[in-house]
């Protein structure tokens, strides 16, 4: 298997070459948009040799003895999105480590997507937290340029937190803005191997990572959703997800959601079944086995996120924290 960071390599050489073939355009101001790949990389070193942060777990990204705005603890979130993974689809797989990751958080199984109910346009807004009528992200394939808002990641950064992206899609790169992702890598093929990538990082250290498994809508497309095969994809990406949350540290919060959901070989019709999504969070601040009752929409999931990590998105952003999961 690659190492992340040659994955990250080939992953900007493509972009670049993209870029290079196409002329740059559809991409908007293609020259200050291309993949800041050296940026990336750059930094890595420098993660990689005796973070005090990192060495401590605390990870905040503040020197020791820094008593700034990032001094206080922080906690650590991963953000797994299975994309096309219904609610339901959760209880007839089953989805045993997810449904008792929920058990021991807080969770509703009437979140709502945004219209259109597509993978691009949806974790556009899901981590951002703008509507598709601002982020504009309309499109579902890979191409040159990135969202022209600001997301969850640009917020972390600018906060001095190291941030991941592991995505199973390579038109997701189009929301790792370059300057806002520490480590970008797209893992194709199956969510084992997203998650083989993701572990990588887990090891290496993050304050947020945001994960993407594709498989489920994959199946759905081939197989029909709520399929036997797709329902035994569920079980099988159940448990690459269990892989994750094993290996986590106690003050990280998990949050599990979808993109969308699906019905028949498609999801983007004006049934609730393909609007309506899984939405879990559970680790330190969020009630224990707690069913959310107020609307939770994919909107929300940027500033939940911004909520755990203390660190602030743009006042125009739509999506609010899902203030009902948290104890306080
Ligand atoms: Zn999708």
């Amino acid at each position: 298997m690659r190492s992340a960071r040659q994955i990250v390599r080939v992953c900007a050489f493509l972009a670049l070459a993209a870029h290079a073939c196409t002329g740059g355009g559809g991409g908007g101001d293609a020259s200050t948009q291309l993949p800041d790949a050296g940026g990336e990389l750059v930094r890595e070193p420098t993660l990689d040799a005796a973070d005090p942060d990192s060495a401590d777990g605390t990870g905040d990204g503040s020197p020791a003895g820094d008593l700034g705005p990032a001094a206080r603890p922080r906690g650590k979130v991963v953000l797994i999105s299975i994309d096309g993974c219904r609610p339901d689809a959760l209880f007839q797989a089953p989805a045993k480590n997810i449904l008792a990751l929920a058990a021991r958080g807080s969770f509703s199984w009437q979140a709502q997507t945004i219209n259109p109910s597509i993978t691009l346009p949806s974790h556009s807004s899901m981590l951002s937290g703008y509507p598709p009528e601002v982020h504009g992200m309309l499109w579902n394939d890979w191409r040159p340029g990135y969202i022209p808002v600001p997301t969850v990641f640009s917020a972390a950064q600018a906060a001095g937190l190291r941030t991941v992206m592991v995505v199973g899609k390579e038109e997701l790169q189009q929301l790792a803005i370059p300057g806002t992702v520490d480590t970008y890598v797209f893992a194709p093929g199956a969510d084992e191997n997203v998650v083989d990538n993701a572990l990588v990082e887990v090891q290496r250290g993050f304050d947020l990572m945001f994960v993407h498994l594709p498989m489920v809508d994959y199946q759905g497309h081939l197989n029909n959703w709520m399929s036997d095969v797709q329902l035994q994809q569920v079980a099988e990406t159940d448990r690459h997800v269990g892989r994750i949350l094993n290996a986590i540290s106690p003050d990280t919060t998990v949050i599990i959601t979808a993109d969308h959901g699906g019905h028949g070989y498609i999801h983007w019709s004006d049934l609730p079944e393909d609007y309506t999504i899984p939405w879990i969070a559970a680790g330190p601040g969020i009630r224990v086995g707690h069913q959310i009752t107020q609307p939770v929409r994919t909107l929300d999931t940027a500033a939940t996120v911004a909520h755990i990590l203390d660190v602030r998105l743009r006042s125009d952003t739509i999506g609010r924290h899902v203030q009902e999961a948290f104890t306080k």
